[in-house]
């Protein structure tokens, strides 16, 4: 397909590999600004979605308005993720404010319904800049808002420090990926914002923004027609300032043994923490490798780090922007799936009731421990992932089942579900290489034991920890998840 043309000062723009044009409308005549439209790069500064709409906004003499807004109907919004969402949000519009421009906010409710508001906002906007997310809703929404809209709708990447684009469309494996991606990342490293250089935007708007309060942000999402069973994380608390925290202690605490530690669940300093923060893109990737670089700590554990932020971590959003249903069973390798339908019908005494894998009460206490980080946190240790996915699949009636259970569950209670390491992870988990045996119901797949958790020093105390999940609402079955089925009704 070929790709309409950017505006030159994008196509000359440093960053200009990050950006692509959904559609070929003309510029707005008579506009008013240039809307910039985030979802899911919650961050003021440092954010390339903000810079290109600067960048035009500056080339057509039209101030940037910043619009963020949160639905109440995306599949499992709660009090968790709303709450996340919105403190981010907070901390946005400041940073927006700070950097002279505009910034608007909706937050979806029965007393205040804004539908089309994007569409509205994009009928006095020169053009929509907009971002490119392969997961969840973002990218189903400017797809939607290109279709609809009479002007140009650019998206760009900002939640990779490589811009996948410049890796090219047809690499397979993740050495390959590598080869291409490693000598690109000095290129990219190199921060910088653009500077509006047109007054803020301070006309007429189609709709009263919401002004949030920090201290009013929890009675606000009481109110709202969410799932209130599913709590806020104390572990990973709202915001740009929590992210900084995040950011000191993986220079402090857990970058100077990232390597030895990272795989054992039971030492809280293996792991950085920052996934839920990476996720909504409260910081970027090219922040986070900004203070590695600066951390005292030794050369193999600042490489291991980068292993995994930038060689997993990128390589997955690489994938998924190469598939059109990133988040879906049929992306398994297909000689996995083969070799679970092959064994879809074999005896499995390990399958539990939903509800019992939802509160963590099955008969693997291990499973439940791991099931605990999920519900209390809202976060899981990435050693721990790999055992509990593994495990779904014995645990469920089928592979398309074990799929459907595992996304539910992941995206359900974790901060940083729904994202291209979700869904290529978890085709790991059912996948990955072939073994030589062929068991019952995982048939080659490769099984996990718990051994690499339970059998360290810690391991008994860390079974045990004393995490009181929240009693959250279980399904009857399992929801037919209209976004993993692809008809979530994207009305924006
Ligand atoms: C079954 C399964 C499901 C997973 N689901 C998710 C998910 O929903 N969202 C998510 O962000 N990650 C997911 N992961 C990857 C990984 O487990 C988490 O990114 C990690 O545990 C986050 O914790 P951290 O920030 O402390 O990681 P750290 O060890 O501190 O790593 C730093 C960063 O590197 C990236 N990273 C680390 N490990 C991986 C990995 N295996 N793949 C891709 N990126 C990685 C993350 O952005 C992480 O924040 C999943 C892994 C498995 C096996």
């Amino acid at each position: 397909m070929v790709m309409p043309p950017l505006p030159p000062v994008l196509a000359d723009w440093r960053e200009a590999p990050r950006v692509r044009a959904l559609n070929d409308r003309p510029l707005g005549a008579d506009s008013r600004y240039v809307l910039c439209w985030l979802q899911q790069a919650l961050r003021a500064r440092d954010n390339p979605v903000i810079d290109a709409a600067v960048r035009l906004g500056n080339a057509l003499r039209l101030p940037v308005l910043v619009y963020h807004g949160v639905r109440e109907d995306y599949p499992y919004a709660s009090d968790r993720l709303h709450r996340f969402i919105l403190g981010a949000s907070l901390d946005l519009g400041a940073g927006c404010e700070a950097r002279g421009i505009a910034f608007v906010r909706h937050v979806d409710r029965q007393e205040q319904r804004e539908r089309g508001l994007v569409h509205r906002l994009g009928t006095d906007a020169a053009a929509i800049v907009a971002e490119d997310q392969p997961t969840f809703v973002a990218r189903w929404q400017a797809d939607r808002v290109a279709r609809r809209a009479a002007v140009p709708i650019y998206v760009v990447n900002a939640a990779c420090l490589v811009p996948p684009s410049v890796i090219g469309d047809n690499v397979r494996g993740r050495s390959g990926f590598l080869r291409q991606h490693e000598p690109e990342r000095a290129t990219w490293s190199k921060a910088g914002d653009e500077a509006p250089d047109v007054s803020r935007y301070d006309g007429p708007l189609p709709f009263d923004p919401d002004q949030l309060e920090s201290a009013g942000i929890d009675a606000l999402v009481a109110s709202l027609a969410i799932d209130h069973t599913l709590p806020p994380s104390d572990m990973h608390p709202p915001g740009r300032a929590a992210a900084m925290t995040r950011l000191a202690r993986l220079m402090k605490e857990v970058l100077p043994g990232y390597a030895s530690a990272r795989n054992d669940a039971t030492r809280p300093e293996g792991a950085s923490g920052l996934s839920p923060y990476l996720h909504f893109g409260v910081l970027g990737p090219r922040e986070v490798m900004a203070a590695v670089a600066d951390a005292r700590a030794g050369g193999t554990h600042k490489a291991k780090f980068a292993d995994e932020l930038l060689g997993w971590r990128e390589w997955f959003h690489y994938q998924a922007r190469g598939l059109a249903r990133p988040e879906q069973y049929g992306r398994v390798a297909e000689w996995a799936r083969r070799t679970l339908a092959e064994h879809a019908d074999d005896a499995r005494p390990d399958a539990e009731p939903l509800a019992a894998m939802l509160r963590g009460e099955t008969r693997d206490e291990t499973w439940n421990a791991c099931q605990r980080q999920f519900l209390v946190h809202g976060w899981m240790h990435n050693n721990l992932r790999m055992y509990w996915g593994k495990r779904i699949i014995a645990m469920t009636p089928d592979p398309e089942t074990a799929w459907a259970t595992a996304c539910y569950l992941n995206d359900r209670l974790s901060l940083d579900g729904r994202d291209p390491a979700t869904y290529g992870n978890m085709a790991a988990m059912f996948g990955g290489s072939p073994g030589d045996r062929d068991r019952p119901v995982y048939g080659r797949v490769a099984t996990r034991g718990d051994g690499s958790t339970r059998n360290r020093e810690q391991g008994a105390t860390w079974l045990a920890a004393a995490l009181q999940p929240p009693a959250v609402s279980v399904p009857d079955p399992l929801p037919g998840d209209a976004y993993l089925a692809g008809a979530w009704p994207a009305k924006t």
